[in-house]
């Protein structure tokens, strides 16, 4: 029995190549400096791997800044504005991923995308139809002779070409199958390069297999790999998917001449029927994901040793491999100091999850698998009761009916209710919560954690920041008000502090494009509200005010898929936990006097299941009715409000109407507003605020430019449904641009009304 991982994160324990990238851009460190880092990193992760006993160590797993992009420059489809600008390689490298400003030219990013349902985000390659694909780089071989330099044989990493054409953005009229034979050629030749540095292995990635698959695909990639692999060059292919199962091309993998196959068993329902319904070829090596790549919770051995006893009928060879590269969970447990050592013992992180694979192989290979010690003492951990429970919450969430979904009366009624109440004008102003979190702000937090700021103290600066918020928006002339979220360094981590059984790490990070790292907390245990969390806030704001002030809170769905889930429960009741202690406080502000109440979803979106016919009965099933219980409670004139930061929900527009709010704004100044047509076209019966203005941009929008948009927005949605408000929260601006955009926007919303009444 072997071991496998499918990648290990880049980022350093400590995220030494996100300060050392950094230190680089501006320009304090050359790029021989950088470079310094990055090798120690790679050969610190080597040793690490190697010292754990893992058979297939990966190489080219290693990225700057990501790994599509990586292929991009291996592939030569970088466009021409990149390398015209005449810097060097490094330099032309970071220009395609972060933009170039500077003395050779002017030139944006590549665009970033969600990578799968991960939080991690890949720069998509452009493709014109004048570009010529063919292997130009020399990354993955560098890196595999790096390591043999190290005694170690590698197994190197890259993309594949199906999935790298489907990632692809098509700027001219070619399209991905255009491209299908230069690719075949390029990978050709990538297998002959490695088959000259004696490589035994390569693994191509393939996660765009797990998707939807139309007859067209599965021929485009069939045809791919038919040529790729009509002379291997003595190298062994593994074709590695992850992220779900490859229902729709199982048959085509197992009849191609591929020598490994890489199948989830983690998240791919229906992986472990695929091989039981179809069986798995003699002469390939079944590559089975069985320790979760994605997740931080200790592996059930007794589960996978099931699992891959039964795989062990169908397939003559079993590897014991991840689910996904380990890029989506953090580096080790080692460093976290304030976790106890109960808590600690049913976690794995990236380093962990080594020896994970350590122990199942030796589980694997001894003569009574259940008899050893570590089989025992993960049997005993798993069967342990878990910490944690909340019994009056489970009570809650399992008597929970119809009619706790149910918001009564119905929204036209309450619409009605509502008009009377808060007399707002034609085309209301507001904001989406969050007003610039100047340097104070950010520096009293870290005076107070510290011990340098008292509590007092503390909450004194934030009562004078919501003052003096509240006083700049009367003068601005805006309808609804907001306090300016002062209080909170995120808008997960602040209600997750405030709830019982969330868990918090101290250098947990994650990658998540670039530099940028997230450090998604822990849903330990049952969730429940163990105190108020903004009411104190909300009040005070309130009461310097006879304008509406519109508490502020993130909605369950959000706060779930920006932490790291339960296993031991599903998604759904983890939702409906978090719901309830939302609903709580939406209640309680309500009984303190906010008459109207955001509940964000942000993230609403992002974890939409990739195939779309697990859509409902996989994600939108629980996660729209979570959103419902939140506010069902409450009185037919409290306004609800939502907001979510992205407009692509045009395929799940009726979902978006049923979450039955009152109110929801949007971005929609960077997509064109085309999602106005959507809404128009679906009698899209919510109060709708798309964003009139970009607020990712320290760009000030004029007066004119913000008429124009509305003008838009009212060809397509009647004036009395339409709110006006920039397209996200203020907290990453500065008030120098933040003031006059604001003044701008209300002096637009003003004229507009003037003239539409
Ligand atoms: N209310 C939050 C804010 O204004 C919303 C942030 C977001 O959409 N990501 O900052
Ligand atoms: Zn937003």
């Amino acid at each position: 029995m072997k071991t496998s991982i499918i990648g290990y994160p880049r980022i350093g324990n400590l995220r030494e190549l996100k300060f050392a990238s950094e230190q680089y851009f501006r320009g304090e460190i050359t790029a021989a400096e950088l470079e310094q880092t990055a090798k120690a990193i790679r050969l610190y992760n080597l040793n690490l791997q190697k010292n754990s006993g893992l058979d297939f160590i990966p190489s080219n797993d290693f990225s700057f800044y990501d790994g599509v992009l990586d292929t991009a420059f291996l592939l030569n489809a970088v466009p021409e504005r990149y390398t015209a600008l005449g810097l060097s390689a490094l330099d032309t490298y970071f220009a395609a991923a972060r933009g170039y400003q500077g003395e050779k030219g002017d030139v944006k990013a590549l665009a970033m995308k969600k990578w799968y349902n991960t939080n991690y985000h890949y720069m998509v390659p452009e493709i014109s139809d004048a570009a010529e694909l063919k292997l130009v780089g020399t990354k993955p071989f560098d890196l595999f002779r790096e390591a043999l330099d190290q005694g170690v044989q590698t197994k190197p990493v890259v993309l594949g070409a199906y999935t790298f054409l489907k990632l692809a953005r098509y700027t001219g009229t070619k399209t991905a199958a255009d491209f299908a034979d230069a690719i075949a050629a390029a990978y050709s030749e990538l297998l002959c390069r490695f088959g000259e540095l004696g490589a035994a292995w390569v693994q191509l990635d393939e996660p765009s297999l797990v998707k939807d698959m139309t007859e067209a695909e599965t021929a485009l990639f069939v045809s791919i790999y038919e040529k790729i692999l009509a002379n291997k060059h003595g190298v062994q292919v593994l074709v590695q998917t992850y992220f779900g199962d490859v229902r729709d091309c199982y048959n085509q993998l197992c009849t191609l001449d591929f020598d490994g196959i890489g199948l989830d068993f983690a998240e791919g329902k229906q992986s472990l029927a695929l091989v039981r319904a179809n069986g798995f070829p003699k002469d390939k090596t079944l590559f089975a994901g069985v320790v979760n790549g994605k997740n931080i919770w200790h592996n059930n051995y007794a589960h996978t040793l099931s699992i891959v006893q039964e795989l062990q009928k169908y397939a003559a060879q079993t590897v014991l491999n991840t689910s996904c590269s380990l890029l989506h969970v953090p580096c080790t447990l080692a460093n976290e100091t304030k976790l106890s050592a109960d808590c600690k013992q049913h976690f794995a992180f990236a380093k962990e999850k080594l020896t994970e694979l350590a122990e199942l192989k030796a589980i694997f290979q001894s003569a009574q698998p259940t008899d050893t010690s570590a089989y025992r003492q993960n049997a005993a951990l798993h069967s342990a009761p878990r910490a944690g429970v909340n019994a009056d919450v489970r009570a809650k969430v399992a008597a929970l009916t119809d009619r706790d979904f149910l918001r009564l009366p119905a929204f036209s009624e309450r619409e009605k209710i509502q008009k009377a109440r808060f007399a707002l004008p034609l085309l209301p102003t507001t904001t989406i919560g969050s007003f610039p979190q100047t340097a104070d702000v950010k520096a009293a937090r870290t005076a107070l954690r510290k011990g340098e700021l008292s509590a007092a103290d503390y909450e004194q600066l934030i009562e004078r920041k919501i003052a003096e918020c509240v006083a700049l928006q009367e003068e601005i002339g805006l309808d609804v008000l907001v306090h300016g979220e002062f209080e909170r360094n995120d808008m997960v981590e602040y209600f997750g502090e405030c709830l019982d059984g969330y868990l918090f790490t101290e250098k947990a990070w994650v990658q998540s494009y670039g530099t940028r790292c997230v450090k998604p907390p822990i849903i330990w245990g049952d969730i429940a509200r163990a105190k108020p969390m903004t009411v104190r806030w909300s009040s005070y704001a309130q009461s310097l005010t006879d304008k509406p002030m519109k508490g502020m809170l993130t909605g369950p769905v959000t706060i779930l898929n920006w932490s790291f889930p339960r296993e031991d429960i599903s998604l759904k009741e983890s939702a409906f936990q978090i719901a309830l202690a939302i609903r709580e406080e939406v209640l309680d502000l309500e009984a303190n006097g906010i008459r109207i109440i955001q509940v964000d979803e942000a993230a609403l979106r992002e974890k939409l299941p990739l195939r779309k016919s697990d859509w409902r009965t996989d994600y939108l099933d629980w996660a729209i009715p979570a959103f419902r219980f939140v506010h069902s409670g409450v009185r037919p004139e409290t306004q609800i409000h939502t907001h979510m930061c992205y407009s692509e929900f045009a395929d799940i527009i009726t979902d978006i109407d049923n979450m039955d709010a009152d109110v929801i704004t949007f971005e929609a100044s960077r997509s064109d507003l085309t999602i106005l047509d959507v809404l128009k076209e679906n009698h899209f019966r919510t109060e709708v605020g798309p964003g009139v203005y970009d607020i990712h941009s320290p760009r000030i929008p004029s007066k004119e430019e913000i008429k124009a948009a509305l003008a838009q927005m009212l060809a397509r949605i009647p004036a009395a449904k339409l709110w006006v408000n920039p397209d996200c929260g203020l907290k990453t601006r500065g008030n120098a641009e933040t003031v006059p955009s604001l003044k701008n926007l209300v002096a637009a919303a003003k004229e507009v009304r003037n003239e539409n009444s």
